[in-house]
């Protein structure tokens, strides 16, 4: 059954990844290259992760088994033969000497041709303390410059993919196939991940963080189908807070000034260069508010979301036709995804604020009087 082998990898969601893994894995078929696409927090590394387990691990049965040496090494990150590169990743031997033009370790906006040879290296060995070395290089859209071209380092990862080392698997992260060079891409197995069902994301934080059934219901919801966000709302308490800023933001832009809006459409590209995740995880919320509109226009008080503001999406969904609601969510999907295909940001979040019908704030019943949300934006800590 989908969800308990997925419980089995500790994974929440994607039962039909980890049974194509599993699979592979017992006919001896696994590929030597896989990329997994899909959103921040909807579990690309999680799984990348338990996948490097199931190769290490040294149980009888089941693998992973989540305890062996070699899993408990993966999982804290000390493991010799499993790396975790991006595009931040300090160099060896490189420390304050990195010449190249793709700038210093902490600034750097692409991978350096430098983290590839290092890996094949290190990969031209045999592993050192486990079966097989596991090289999971996240942010695999960076393998390539904002105009399309492929990077340097793009290509000189295709030797690699080309003639794997035996023992060397493979594992790039990006948000789509079509962000990765197509040379690299057409070269390694792709793995899909979606959004997760709620109730699959419930059932998880449930078993394996040990939630309460209620708390795990409850932040499921707001979670958008990335268990790595209901993770976030559950451990994190300033979580909560941000999310509630960002629903009131949300709210408070419909009765906003165009200037307002435009300012905060600034903000938000201000934000996005510095913390993108957190940038994506607003857009969420604006998604998620605007479903919620579109139920209560359709009187579908189940399956709303952001319950707490249950009055004042009422109140928006009582004043709009569902078309128009329903443009609303496509310009913000729209949003979402220029910004994947590496659009200008701020002209992109301005198209999205455009799209938005303008209310008077006196007929919306808000806690927070005025715009005093709207200059808040800030990408949070961590
Ligand atoms: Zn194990």
């Amino acid at each position: 059954m989908a969800r308990s082998e997925s419980a089995d990898w500790r994974v929440i969601g994607h039962g039909g990844a980890v049974r194509l893994l599993s699979g592979s894995m017992s006919a001896d078929r696994l590929a030597h290259a896989y990329l997994i696409t899909g959103a921040e927090q909807v579990g690309r590394k999680t799984l990348a992760l338990a996948l490097a387990m199931a190769v290490n691990c040294v149980a009888e049965s089941q693998q992973p088994c989540g305890s062996c040496g070699q899993c408990d090494r993966i999982s804290r990150s000390i493991h010799a033969d499993v790396r975790i590169i991006d595009r931040h990743t300090p160099i060896r031997g490189t420390a304050g000497g990195d010449a190249s033009d793709e700038g210093q370790d902490e600034r750097r906006a692409r991978f350096s041709i430098e983290h590839i040879r290092e890996m094949q290296r290190d990969g031209a060995i045999n592993a050192f303390e486990g079966r097989r070395h596991v090289f999971i290089l996240d942010g695999a859209e960076t393998l390539r410059f904002q105009d399309g071209p492929a990077t340097e380092a793009a290509n000189a990862l295709l030797k690699t993919l080309e003639e794997p080392p035996g023992d060397v698997l493979l594992i790039l992260i990006a948000p789509s196939r079509s962000a990765v060079p197509e040379t690299v891409a057409s070269r390694c197995q792709i793995i899909d991940l979606r959004p997760v069902p709620a109730v699959e994301i419930a059932s998880g934080l449930v078993s394996l963080r040990g939630a309460s059934p209620e708390e795990a219901e409850r932040v499921s919801r707001l979670a958008d189908g990335k268990p790595g966000r209901a993770i976030d709302l559950i451990e994190d308490p300033a979580a909560q807070g941000r999310h509630s800023q960002t629903v009131m933001r949300v709210l408070e832009t419909i009765a906003a000034s165009l200037e307002a809006r435009f300012r905060y459409a600034r903000d938000l590209s201000g934000a996005y260069r510095k913390d993108k995740a957190a940038v994506e995880t607003e857009l969420d919320v604006w998604t998620s508010v605007w479903r919620d509109v579109l139920l209560a226009r359709h009187g579908v008080a189940q399956g709303i979301s952001n319950t707490d503001w249950m009055d004042t999406i009422e109140a928006i969904a009582n004043q709009l036709e569902p078309d128009t609601i329903a443009g609303v969510i496509s310009a913000t999907r729209q949003t979402s995804e220029a910004l994947v295909s590496n659009a200008a940001p701020q002209l992109a979040f301005e198209v999205m604020m455009l799209a938005l019908p303008t209310m008077a704030a006196g007929s919306l019943p808000l806690r927070a009087a005025g715009e005093a949300a709207l200059s808040a934006v800030e990408s949070p800590a961590g």
